[in-house]
């Protein structure tokens, strides 16, 4: 089984204050959690952003 990680926005310093945490495996965090960022907290899908996005994911 795939091990659970969680993407917690709640962590992430925004003007938003946003709450939403994403749980899953990597594979299916990631992309929601890079959607929520470019679409809800204006990061561009960069190499640079994915790459810290994915320290993030925890
Ligand atoms: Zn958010």
């Amino acid at each position: 089984m795939a091990k659970r990680v969680s993407a917690d926005c709640r962590k992430y310093p925004s003007k938003k204050k946003c709450t939403l945490t994403v749980s899953g495996s990597m594979a299916e965090v990631f992309p929601v959690a890079l959607y929520h960022a470019c679409k809800s907290h204006g990061h561009k899908n960069t190499p640079a952003f994915r790459k810290d996005l994915k320290k993030f994911i925890k």
